[in-house]
């Protein structure tokens, strides 16, 4: 065969192949409908076993949906409590799942240049935030305060940024209505599934499961049909953040390092010259113990 006919041949064949769009899909749990209290999010609550369920209900809606809308490859990042909470034997075959910590980009694990978009399931507010239930930032029982650039801010945002380094638009989220607007005070105007309006830090006015599940399918959908009107989220490096602790020690002994500033007693400050450093940072700061075994 002439080199023409084989060009001919391939380009045919490369036309029936449905064009490659590849999500990332975090998922979290205190945003889950019905998620109000540890009850629900912590293996020995007596309603944990339904919630896992539930939360992976909610994140299957998202696997779905992106793929009645097109998506070619998905892969779901488990990002809650011990991230090990997805039921993994409910996922389509063709779905790759990441499971349980510590890894690098934590929630984003995974993410690069090759995806073309990203979702969240299950986001909650920041621990700075008035609002919201179960409102933290990566640990509420560690931290009172987490900063970008001088700007209290939420996990949503910081993992949008993530994701935005490697040029991915986050395109969708779900979550609490506090959650949402807090994400999109920042990324801008993503599409958005309202699981629950919060009513305090542990209560909810929630939707069903059954509800929660088609509204994140619509959004979703509804996403990936206008992606192109997302773009990535971007943090202007370097990037400092900035880290208060309920305890005092931790900032004590950061502070040791000649890379950490301390601006006072409770809080520390890292500046990484871009996102990623400073998403590896935050990994080794929630992650590290001298206790680590194996
Ligand atoms: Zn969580």
């Amino acid at each position: 065969m002439k080199p023409l006919c084989i060009a001919l041949l391939s380009g045919t064949l490369a036309l029936a192949q449905p064009p490659k769009l590849k999500v990332h899909i975090s998922v979290d749990m205190e945003g889950v409908a019905g998620a109000v209290t540890g009850d629900q999010l912590m293996p020995g609550g007596f309603e944990y076993p339904r919630f896992r369920e539930f939360m992976t209900r909610e994140a299957v809606a998202a696997v779905n949906a992106a793929k009645a809308a097109g998506a070619t490859e998905i892969l779901v990042a488990d990002s809650h409590g011990n991230g090990e909470n997805l039921l993994i034997e409910m996922f389509p075959a063709d779905v790759r799942i990441i499971r349980s910590w510590p890894r690098r980009q934590g929630m984003m694990a995974g993410v690069d240049a090759s995806f073309d978009a990203a979702i969240f399931i299950g986001y909650h507010a920041s621990t700075n935030n008035p609002q919201g239930v179960r409102a933290h930032t990566f640990s509420s029982a560690r931290l009172t305060r987490v900063a970008l650039n001088g700007t209290v801010i939420t996990e949503g945002a910081i993992n949008a940024a993530v994701a935005g380094h490697f040029g991915v638009p986050v395109i969708m989220m779900s979550g609490d209505d506090a959650a949402i607007a807090e994400v999109r005070s920042v990324v801008g105007p993503i599409e958005a599934a309202e699981t629950k309006r919060n009513l305090g830090f542990h209560s909810a006015n929630t939707l069903t499961p059954s509800a929660s599940q088609e509204l994140i399918g619509q959004k979703v959908r509804a996403a990936l049909s206008r992606r192109k009107d997302f773009k990535p989220f971007l943090f202007k490096p370097p990037v400092t953040v900035d880290v208060s602790f309920k305890s005092y020690l931790p900032a004590e002994v950061l502070a040791y390092l000649s890379i950490i500033q301390r601006p006072d007693s409770h809080s520390i400050r890292f500046t990484g010259k871009d996102i990623l450093e400073v998403s590896d940072f935050l990994q080794f700061l929630t992650h590290y113990s001298l206790a680590l075994e194996p």
